[in-house]
């Protein structure tokens, strides 16, 4: 069955590359973290996302919330849940939102490991991918209440990313910000060539 998604959705399937269980994780709890900070739209807020998984749950965070790695609105604090904390710079509050416990059933788990060992026949194959899209539909349509757990914390915000002199590497020539320097033989030396002396 074809499951019809949301614009916002369609945006992070274009950007994570396929499909899966875990945008639609993310998505889910990028959205219950928004409505918990008390805003519409990530617009209307500062926010920043300390995210303790680096799986695919985390794209949501950058295209729903305007998280993104680059702009410095994204750290990556991996505990290995499915957690993410989503502050607002402006108000300095903050939630951290958490999928609640789920497990496949061992068949499936089973099933899984052979698809993704190249070893399914297609009917298996193809129930593999009729079960994967009845737990995307599911996560999708599920209660909040049921799917996740929201909490209102007293996080600790990363600052906004600060600006670095970039020196020259005397050994390699190569630029390197500032806080990433080290000394070799008293000179400005980047990380990699400081360490190919201690090899
Ligand atoms: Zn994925
Ligand atoms: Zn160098």
């Amino acid at each position: 069955m074809h499951i019809e998604f949301p614009a916002d959705l369609q945006k992070v399937v274009a950007f994570h590359g396929h499909v899966c269980p875990g945008i639609a994780i993310g998505y889910r709890l990028a959205k219950a973290a928004l409505a918990a900070l008390g805003y519409q739209s990530p617009d209307e807020g500062d926010l920043v996302t300390i995210a303790e998984s680096d799986r695919c749950t985390v794209d949501p965070f950058q295209i729903v919330l305007g998280c993104t790695l680059g702009k410095g609105r994204l750290y990556i604090n991996n505990t290995g849940k499915q957690a993410f904390t989503v502050g607002c710079r402006k108000s300095g509050r903050a939630v951290r939102v958490i999928q609640r416990p789920y497990n496949y059933t061992p068949e499936n788990d089973a099933l899984t490991r052979k698809v993704l060992a190249g070893e399914a026949s297609e009917a298996e194959y193809q129930r593999y991918r009729a079960e994967r899209e009845a737990r995307i539909r599911e996560i999708l349509t599920m209660p909040d209440a049921e799917l996740l757990t929201v909490e209102q914390v007293a996080a600790e915000l990363p600052g906004k990313e600060m600006i670095f002199n970039s020196p020259c590497c005397e050994f390699c020539g190569e630029q390197v910000m500032e806080p990433w320097t080290r000394l070799r033989e008293g000179k400005v030396a980047c990380i990699r060539c400081a360490i190919a002396v201690v090899r």
